[in-house]
């Protein structure tokens, strides 16, 4: 009797977490495994896709027609057992599709491309199958597409059954290939053939001493040649002579950058105390399969770094793989920089900007042991590594380890179930760390560890507050206070550098008094109302509420109540015309669209050919340019006032980031921040560089208000082309939910979203609160769901189980 596949497969418009049967036929038997990818029939007509194999069933006593898998993609699993399991937990615990995990563990060559093809199943006329087909019996659908004549004679042949659309999955993976040399014969018949030849064919005879020299090893043809100085001819010569054999060898892309060879390796340093305390502890778990995670909370230069490497020292001692996340691409070059000088060969990187060759290479070396250490963005957390013993989340404060499309997983709360599945230690580093974390650690489910100190010495850097709300009464619009710009001036003339960071997180509008700082608030949920300039109303994103745009402040009854928010471009020709011999960088989104491009202007930064560094948020993280001695923050309220119940936390991790920017080398670092709202407590603590009291008054304000980490919170959405539907919908959802949730479970909403139409269609939120709900879950799981039904049709519903903003 036949095997039985479990497949999931890849249908974008049926997605579901069950798997579906297929037949294994008997030629394949030993050759399925689960977490191969296949290409199966689905559906009525003639459609291929592709699916990965999840189970392979005994022979059942199974009744009805079984299909049969259609072709194997792979000869090796290419989702290993682990992540197998890790991908279904993953699809339960963040509500998404089974098959958008899969994909988001491999790298993007795995995902087969699919192309639709035209067949031709019986006779068309000649004229036809000339002019659409070129006289093939098939041609590709996307070549004539654009061209509606042919697309309209195609139709019609349809109809009249003479041609057929077929689904066909093509395997994007390519291994790059190369010409190898192989010897084939042993020493003594290369002597006999030696023999044979004439004494003076010297090109020969250096060739037969070469093969012979080679021990029956392969080499690149390239690397021959260079070696020998013989040319192409002689080893086709050798070719055909029988000596040689040409083989194709795979070699790897490797991302940029000089790999340094075992003996240009750095040696670790000699920790200091705080470090040393640190690196025993780590060390101990890894040799002890510790599983507790730990918090490493290190203010910005006490040389966490150093830790993370020597820990991964440790777990290659032990024979085990490490892994550390960094959040940002533009972060890695330095890090990537410091592991390879350390860790040379051994060292794979995983980030989006590799070329697709790359990125499919180095998850190879991954996952054939060739690399034991792996350092990349998010999507690293899926590295293939067998025997992981450690995980490092670098900066673990950072939004960007949560991914807002689906699947929306926290790469920390992967580290964790990973680092339990392998009995590995998990380091969550941080100088800021995320309430979350924090909290944790407070209450022992972490363990804390800290550095309190730079490892120079140097004291952090003095800051200043400067209070804008006179300066505009004074000057009128302005995104420079006097004060910075004297700062700036005096450092252009001393030949020193700056950096100037406009604060534009979220896309948001907001109104504010320029008197006085007011923001306007939602007097249920005691979070800022944003402008929406369609309805000409101030709305509540959490709860609703809608109320107009004032014309005066209510708080000092002022007129200079005003939309808020500015641009790099706008800021930039400020700037230029306050202080026209300064050379400015401008850095953003626009400027570093195209690849490289973010490198090349920090590059140029670093080369002293601009006097200014002026960027969004992109420029707080990592930067260490020693000849920076100020730094500026344009407007530190643009974050806080987002409706956003962790805009404080985001506020002050930022500032304390770009602070970390001024001073790093020997000149003493100086740093200037604007404000509105100069005696706010997250811009007054990060002043002071006083985490540890921030985290008690926000925690304070957290509880109060019952925002996380007090409670989760789960966000719910739906969205469809038609508002009357979707708002139907989501109706229908809240009355599912609340009649059947934990009394103590807060349920707010139903509420438009802030862009209540994006892409023509109209979205509605709900947002869930709660502590322990024992049901919940399973609620959300059927409501998702639910989706798939008749009464649902096309209503899209997304749940995020750990939302970032809950707007
Ligand atoms: P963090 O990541 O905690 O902000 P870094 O790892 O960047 O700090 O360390 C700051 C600087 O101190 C780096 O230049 C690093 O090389 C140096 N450093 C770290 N540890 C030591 C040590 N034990 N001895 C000497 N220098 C060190
Ligand atoms: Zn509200």
């Amino acid at each position: 009797m036949a095997r039985v596949a479990q497949v999931i497969v890849d249908v974008p418009t049926m997605q579901t977490n069950h798997p579906y049967s297929y037949e294994v036929p008997d030629k394949w038997s030993d050759i399925v495994q689960p977490g191969m990818r296949v290409v199966v029939p689905f559906g009525n007509g003639h459609r291929n896709v592709q699916g990965f194999v999840v189970n392979i069933d005994q022979p059942t006593h199974y009744q009805g027609q079984l299909r049969p898998l259609g072709s194997l993609m792979d000869m090796e699993p290419v989702i290993n057992e682990e992540l197998l399991k890790l991908s279904q937990w993953m699809a339960d615990d963040t509500y998404s599709f089974w098959i958008s995990c899969l994909y988001a563990m491999i790298p993007a060559a795995l995902k087969g491309k699919t192309r639709r093809i035209v067949r031709i199943v019986d006779e068309v006329s000649e004229k036809d199958a000339e002019e659409i087909f070129h006289n093939l019996d098939e041609i590709d659908f996307s070549e004539v597409a654009a061209n509606p004549e042919i697309v309209q004679r195609i139709r019609q042949l349809r109809r009249q059954k003479k041609v057929v659309f077929e689904y066909q999955v093509e395997n994007q993976a390519h291994a790059k290939k190369i010409t190898g040399i192989k010897p084939v014969l042993d020493f003594g018949r290369y002597e006999d053939e030696r023999q044979g030849i004439a004494k003076n064919a010297h090109a020969q005879n250096r060739l037969i001493s070469y093969l012979q020299s080679l021990n029956g090893s392969t080499v690149a043809q390239q690397k021959a040649e260079k070696q020998t100085g013989l040319s192409a001819a002689t080893f086709r010569l050798g070719e055909k002579r029988g000596w040689l054999q040409k083989v194709q060898i795979e070699t790897y892309r490797r991302p940029g950058g000089k790999i340094p060879n075992d003996k240009e390796l750095t040696k670790p340093l000699h920790l200091n105390e705080e470090q040393q305390k640190a690196f025993d502890a780590i060390s101990q778990a890894i040799q002890d399969g510790d599983t507790k995670p730990f918090l490493l909370e290190g203010v910005t230069g006490s040389g966490k770094t150093e830790v993370y490497m020597q820990s991964i020292a440790k777990a290659l001692e032990q024979g085990k793989t490490a892994l550390m996340l960094v959040p940002e691409i533009s972060l890695t070059p330095q890090m990537v920089h410091q592991l390879r000088g350390r860790f040379g060969h051994r060292v794979a990187i995983l980030h989006s900007s590799l070329s697709r060759g790359e990125r499919y290479d180095e998850w190879r070396r991954i996952e054939r042991g060739e690399a034991q250490v792996v350092v990349g963005a998010r999507s690293a957390i899926f590295a293939p590594l067998h025997h992981l013993g450690l995980i490092i989340i670098d900066e673990e404060h950072e939004p960007n380890y949560k991914q807002e499309d689906t699947p929306r997983y926290q790469a920390r709360r992967v580290a964790k179930w990973r680092g339990q599945y392998n009995q590995a230690v998990v380091v969550l580093g941080s100088a800021t760390p995320s309430l979350e974390s924090r909290s944790r650690a407070h209450v022992g489910v972490y363990h804390l560890l800290r550095m309190r100190h730079r490892v120079n010495h140097h004291p952090l850097p003095r800051t200043e507050i400067v209070d804008m709300r006179p300066v505009v009464q004074r000057e009128g619009e302005t995104d420079f206070s006097p004060r910075l710009i004297s700062l700036l001036a005096d450092r252009l003339q001393k030949g020193e550098q700056s950096i100037l960071m406009l604060n534009r997180r979220g896309f948001s509008s907001f109104v504010m008094c320029r008197d006085c700082g007011f923001v306007l608030k939602c007097s249920n949920c005691d979070i800022s109302l944003t402008l929406h300039m369609a309805s000409h109303t101030m709305r509540c994103h959490y709860c609703g509420h809608e109320e107009p745009i004032p014309r005066i402040c209510p708080h000092c009854h002022g007129h200079k109540i005003r939309y808020y928010g500015t641009g790099t471009e706008k800021v930039a020709t400020q700037l230029e015309r306050l202080l026209p011999q300064a050379r400015v960088i401008r850095m953003d989104v626009d400027t570093t669209r195209r690849k490289g491009m973010h490198e090349r202007l920090l590059k140029e930064f670093g080369e002293h050919k601009a006097d200014i560094l002026l960027g969004t948020q992109m420029i707080a993280k990592g930067l260490d340019f020693p000849n920076v001695t100020l730094v500026g923050v344009l407007n530190a309220d643009t974050g806080l006032d987002l409706p956003d119940f962790r805009a404080s936390e985001h506020t002050f991790d930022l500032l304390a980031q770009v602070s970390g920017r001024a001073g790093r080398a020997d000149k003493a670092g100086y740093v200037v921040i604007q404000t509105f709202n100069p005696t706010n407590y997250a811009i007054e603590l990060a002043q002071a560089h006083d985490y540890e009291r921030f985290f008690a008054t926000e925690m304070n304000l957290r509880y109060r208000a019952g925002y996380p980490p007090y409670y989760y919170a789960v966000k719910l959405m739906a969205s469809h082309e038609d508002q009357a539907v979707a708002l139907r919908a989501i109706n229908k959802i809240a009355k599912q939910l609340q009649t059947n949730l934990a009394p103590s479970t807060v349920v707010l909403g139903p509420s438009p979203r802030p862009i209540a139409r994006m892409k023509r269609r109209y979205y509605y939120q709900i947002v869930i609160k709660y502590k322990n709900d024992p049901v919940l879950h399973q609620l959300l799981t059927e409501v998702l769901n639910t989706n798939q039904q008749k009464n649902f049709r096309d209503v899209q519903i997304t749940i995020d189980p750990d939302p970032q903003y809950f707007m």
